[in-house]
């Protein structure tokens, strides 16, 4: 059989022709929140602080991808926050040749007081998960206290350190915060935010919501097209798997992510690297190749890597009301989302 050759000069691609550009790099599976859509109010069995890859195995491990074709990094968690002294992790990332984009997805909470530090270490700009304007109900989703405040000093904090373009992640659900999709999208006309609305993902921790709290984002776009003309547009820097669109003259977007209705997997071009350092092809399933015990072993990483990327699967299994297709996943903190 003939092997698809998956580095070619600088660039990576899969069996499927899907060019592989970017690496999310999950820092910590722990976390200073517990959203209701997320984790377990109880938390998880954490992983212990041996099993973590440090910052200088994380760099590494880049350093190893970036000649084939790595361009762009996102860090996420867990909380990446949380994880001490991120800044120098992201200084290791922004030296290494190639890397071009370095972006952060946080819960906003430490923010405040990290945004410079982030940005002056070379952090391009932040995804903010933000899923309601009331206070209240932010602080309930999130199972904690005092979240909102936190969260909206966080918000200006990034945009003062100029981490930019910002991008707001809201999980729809219903009866929850699907009343609000107009506020939020009204908030892009004046303020230069890119909001995306993301289709709740069911995995074990949530398996009541998603199955029965499920909002998809055609009916989210349904009531946004009743205030207006919408325009599709490109999205902004670091387009993943959302469509954008803009009301005229609006200064930020309204982006739609949906996993579950309609398959975003086609344009993937991603790998996700886990904290105890599991490289895996796919946000669900079960396929993942350790690299954390071959690289203290001294062992060449780059075999590994190209027998990942090659059976990186055509697209995920998910199912709604399911967890059958999640791989085993109790919650996305544990992939980093
Ligand atoms: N703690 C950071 C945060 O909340 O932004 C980064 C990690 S979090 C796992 C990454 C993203 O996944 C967040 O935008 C969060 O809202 C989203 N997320 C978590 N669980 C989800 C689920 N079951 N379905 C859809 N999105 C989910
Ligand atoms: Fe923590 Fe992010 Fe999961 Fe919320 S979504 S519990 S902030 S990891």
């Amino acid at each position: 059989m003939t092997q698809v050759p998956v580095f070619q000069g600088r660039t990576m691609a899969d069996a499927f022709g899907r060019r592989i550009e970017y690496l999310r790099i999950s820092v910590t599976d722990k976390c200073n929140l517990r959203c209701v859509y997320c984790m377990p109010e109880e938390g998880l069995p954490w992983l212990k602080k041996d099993q973590l890859l440090t910052y200088e195995e994380i760099r590494d491990i880049v350093a190893v991808l970036a000649p084939r074709g790595l361009k762009r990094v996102r860090l996420t968690g867990g909380e990446p926050l949380i994880r001490k002294d991120l800044p120098r992790l992201v200084d290791l990332i922004a030296s290494v040749p190639g890397i071009q984009d370095l972006a952060i997805s946080t819960n906003g909470v430490l923010l405040e007081e990290m945004a410079v530090p982030l940005r002056e270490a070379g952090a391009t700009r932040v995804n903010i998960s933000l899923d309601s304007f009331r206070k209240e109900r932010v602080d309930a989703l999130a199972r904690r206290k005092g979240t909102f405040e936190r969260v909206l000093a966080g918000l200006e904090a990034a945009e003062s350190a100029g981490l930019e373009p910002i991008k707001i992640n809201v999980v729809l659900i219903r009866g929850k915060n699907d009343d609000e999709i107009v506020d939020f999208a009204d908030a892009t006309r004046n303020r230069p935010w890119h909001v995306r609305f993301i289709e709740i993902m069911p995995t074990g921790a949530n398996l009541e919501i998603s199955a029965n709290d499920f909002f998809s984002c055609e009916e989210a776009l349904e009531r946004l097209r009743e205030l207006g003309d919408l325009v599709s547009v490109p999205g902004p820097e670091g387009n993943g798997p959302a469509a954008y669109f803009r009301f005229p003259g609006a200064k930020g977007t309204v982006g739609v992510i949906t996993p579950m209705s309609h398959n975003f997997c086609d344009d993937c071009n991603r790998l996700r690297l886990t904290a105890d350092g599991q490289l895996r092809p796919c946000l669900f399933g079960d396929i993942q190749t350790n690299l954390r015990d071959p690289l203290r072993a001294g062992q060449d990483l780059v075999p590994l890597i190209e027998e990942t990327l090659r059976i990186k699967p055509e697209r995920h299994d998910l199912v709604q009301g399911s967890d059958s297709g999640s791989g085993g996943l109790i919650a996305l903190s544990q992939t980093g989302g």
